[in-house]
């Protein structure tokens, strides 16, 4: 079904079906925020299903599940074939990552009796929407023992929180006729995290009360702030949307809405002619950059491992024949067309909230430079397993010509030489610490993935 309100084919079942999907997608981003707690909540869950860590296994066969982790920030799911895997994968492809804000590598200082964590925003971030609004802290801090301390503070109902203060609008007269990106500026983010003094103290009595909690309660020292990774997401959980309860409003649905959308769809996956997968990664939004960004030579070796160990034999021309013969969705978010701000679009060719999953031939700005631009061969292939499997799907591209642009994980995987496609959800204010998506397109884009891994050939 091309382009139409996905609603409206539902009947009272399969609605049901759609908000329980929709309910334990909301469970799972609301326990898991960051790259590292979706890598270690979704190896649980494969666990649970059967699935076996690829290092624990020496042989495979068609119908085996086994699952590769890459340092704690990238996990992939694979259900083995029963056709020769050098004939092609087929592969879902999101990343786990989301935009906000970092630690220093420094952070802790004290200011007129306050003690601060300084920070340095991650990815795309709008700087205005941040302020004034509880953060939580989640991450690691990595000692020279070796050890490490997991820490998430500000998600328990007894916790306190963080935030970066505002300026009351009675002496905002100077910054109200700044432009919007300087509002509020980089180094002004910084949280606000104590403001009591430790006891016959007499210089930075404030940071150092803090640093006796951090001490007593995780036994952080302030220079382990060095070798620690702690990010600064919004507090709480996912909430249902509208009087209607349609939408889901959470932070970070770009893009574990799509990760945890292709995952479910491998994991509800009994058996597949073509080997198929879901590869989660990380940094996508600074680039992809790094050993655990899609540029990382991580998935390509792993591939390489499952055809060793299927073949008991490999060579490169092997892994070539493999990466050139598949199938890949980059199941990323898409802008989704919004009517309190229409200039910005091209209505005939913009994502519809409710209209399934998104399709975007291409990405890129200016001229569609940086971008993957998917052959209408491949194209061709997807609409008509979308249309036999009665999956609601539309095709989009990100806002009117020359007005922005973005980009995904798609060139990258194609510079493998792997047919690739963007097909993602719609969503409102993407990148900000509230995102909106549709249920219905959570749930299409579910069954859409699953045509896709069980069909495209
Ligand atoms: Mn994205
Ligand atoms: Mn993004």
């Amino acid at each position: 079904m091309y382009n139409e309100n996905a609603w409206k084919k539902y009947d009272e079942k399969e609605l049901k079906d759609l908000f329980k999907f929709n309910d334990e997608y909301i469970e799972f981003i609301s326990n898991n925020k960051t790259e590292r707690e979706v890598t270690k909540a979704s190896v649980e869950i494969l666990k649970k299903n059967g699935y076996k860590n690829l290092d624990d296994v020496t042989s495979l066969k068609a119908g085996d599940k086994i699952y590769a982790v890459n340092r704690g920030k990238n996990v992939a799911a694979f259900i083995i074939g029963k056709e020769d895997i050098e004939k092609g994968i087929n592969v879902l492809g999101a990343h786990i990552d989301s935009p906000r804000i970092d630690l220093k590598q420094n952070p802790l200082y004290e200011s007129s009796d306050f003690a601060y964590f300084d920070t340095h925003y991650y990815g795309g971030i709008v700087k205005y929407q941040w302020v004034a609004r509880p953060l939580a802290i989640h991450g690691v801090v990595c000692k020279k023992d070796g050890s490490i301390v997991d820490v998430v503070i500000g998600e328990d109902d007894n916790d306190p929180v963080v935030m970066i203060s505002d300026l009351l609008p009675h002496l905002a007269q100077d910054k109200n006729v700044k432009p919007g990106t300087k509002v509020i500026e980089g180094e002004d983010l910084d949280l606000t995290i104590g403001h009591m003094p430790l006891k016959d103290e007499e210089k930075d009595a404030v940071k150092a009360n803090v640093l006796k909690l951090l001490k007593d309660k995780y036994g952080i020292e302030e220079n382990d702030f060095v070798s620690s990774e702690l990010e600064i997401v919004p507090q709480g959980k996912a909430r249902s949307l509208g009087l209607d309860s349609s939408m889901v409003l959470g932070y970070g649905h770009d893009d574990r809405v799509c990760a945890y959308t292709s995952l479910r769809a491998v994991l509800d996956t009994e058996s597949v002619n073509r080997t198929s997968c879901a590869v989660l990664v990380d940094k996508e939004e600074i680039g992809s950059v790094g050993a655990t960004g899609a540029q990382s030579k991580w998935f390509s070796n792993v591939i390489s491992e499952i055809i060793n160990k299927m073949k008991n034999n490999y060579n490169d021309l092997m892994l070539q024949h493999t990466l050139t013969n598949s199938y890949m969705l980059s199941s990323d978010v898409s802008a989704a067309f919004d009517p309190l701000y229409p200039s910005v679009f091209e209505k005939k060719n913009a994502a519809y909230l409710g209209h399934g999953l998104t399709f975007n031939k291409y990405t890129g700005a200016r001229g569609k430079s940086g971008c993957n631009d998917a052959s209408p061969e491949f194209i061709a292939k997807i609409r008509n397993i979308m249309d036999n499997a009665n999956v609601s799907y539309q095709t989009a591209e990100l806002g009117r010509v020359d007005q922005g642009g973005g980009g995904t994980i798609a060139y990258i995987l194609s510079n493998l030489n792997m047919n690739v496609i963007d097909a993602g959800i719609p969503v409102i204010s993407m990148h900000a610490p509230c995102e909106t998506v549709s249920k219905v397109d959570v749930y299409e884009a579910y069954k859409g993935y699953i045509e896709f891994i069980k069909n495209i050939a």
